[in-house]
């Protein structure tokens, strides 16, 4: 049995109310109102008030809801109209400031929400990601079993991987690996590049056939408990790598070394991401490093906080964040690694394997 944080989780959000002045937050972004009661459905407006918590939500999760809620919400089901019903809640308990969650909200929704009384609705940032961004020993623990079964879904996969089969190909026994583990779903669209694709840093899978000596670049996550794991593995298919693949591939493995090893609470997410971006600045490529080291992962796969040479704000004790450096030439292919790193008081740990020594599929 896991603890069960939510009330502890809706406290700290109440203490925010308090401190901004806010008679209500309404939490709309889904993983948010996730963290705060349990409730996975994908609809669903939660209002947060000193006193209380009541989610509302519609017809198709009239069972679900108050399973997965408990006594940590109250559940409203609606069956006609959402936003009528929240009008409703909102006027047993008369207010003048509500906050809303501005990262997601759309215009539309803020404006239905405006015409439900005479309350002033507030702009607010990340108040539910912020808490978020540090995780609970049992958050940690369902990152790494995510991370593990991705892993082994890998490891299924690599030695069948063959010149002349299609990316395609190769995604859909990766991704039928990881369902056959367990993964709750694919976090993100699985990327499998090969060849100059690989130089895509975002690619999508495609129909291309792998040819022999070719980079193949897998970025894919599995999902466990809700959390995610996002890994990056770049092999050589169907020989052994040239001289240009090896010492490419090193200079990102050993900048990958350097931002795992070095990570820590309490740096600035600049900081984290010059690790290994000076590397491979030192190394000569590095206007081929065009985004950003990492991200925060979690109930979301990309969440508090960032890695990047923008991000001002300290990484805190207790984050789980993704370190993932690439290199990427147009027209010759990419390499990019990617493991999960969890920022614990004694140092950084890996949550995923790191098993990054050049792999030739020959
Ligand atoms: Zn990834
Ligand atoms: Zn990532």
């Amino acid at each position: 049995m896991t603890i069960d944080r939510r009330a502890e989780r809706q406290d700290q959000v109440r203490a925010v109310l308090a401190r901004d002045g806010l008679d209500a937050l309404l939490v709309t972004h889904l993983p948010n109102i996730r963290y705060l009661t349990g409730y996975t459905g994908t609809a669903g407006l939660l209002l947060m008030r000193p006193g209380d918590a009541v989610l509302v939500t519609d017809f198709r999760y009239a069972v679900q809801a108050p399973l997965e809620v408990g006594s940590s919400a109250a559940v409203a089901v609606d069956q006609r109209n959402v936003w009528e019903r929240l009008g409703r809640v909102i006027a047993a308990s008369p207010a003048s400031a509500i906050g809303i969650e501005s990262a997601t909200l759309t215009v539309r929704d803020a404006e239905r929400l405006g015409a439900l009384g005479r309350f002033k609705v507030v702009p607010t940032l990340d108040v539910v990601e912020r808490l978020r961004a540090t995780k609970a020993p049992e958050e940690v623990a369902a990152i790494q079993a995510a991370a593990a079964l991705a892993q082994d879904a890998l490891a299924e996969l690599l030695p069948s991987v063959r010149p002349g089969e299609t990316e395609l190909d190769v995604s859909a026994r990766l991704e039928g690996a990881l369902r056959r583990r367990g993964s709750e779903w694919h976090p993100f669209q699985t990327i499998v590049a090969s060849g100059p694709r690989a130089a895509l840093p975002h690619a999508r899978t495609s129909t291309r056939t792998i040819g022999r000596g070719d980079w193949l670049l897998i970025d894919f996550g599995a999902q466990v408990d809700g959390y995610c794991a996002d890994l990056t593995r770049t092999v050589v298919v169907g020989a052994r790598g040239d001289e240009k693949q090896r010492s490419v591939y090193e200079l990102v493995r050993s900048a990958q070394l350097r931002a795992i090893t070095n990570l820590s609470a309490g740096m600035t997410g600049r900081e984290g991401d010059a690790l290994a971006r000076d590397a491979i600045a030192a190394g000569g490529y590095g206007e081929a490093f065009g985004h950003s080291l990492g991200h925060g992962l979690g109930l979301e796969v990309h969440e508090a906080p960032r890695l990047s040479p923008t991000a001002d704000a300290t990484l805190p004790l207790h984050a789980v964040v993704t370190v993932e450096p690439g290199i990427y030439l147009p027209g010759w292919g990419g390499v990019r690694l990617e493991d999960d790193v969890y920022l614990a008081p004694d140092g950084p740990r890996c949550l995923s394997d790191n098993r990054t020594e050049l792999l030739e599929l020959v």
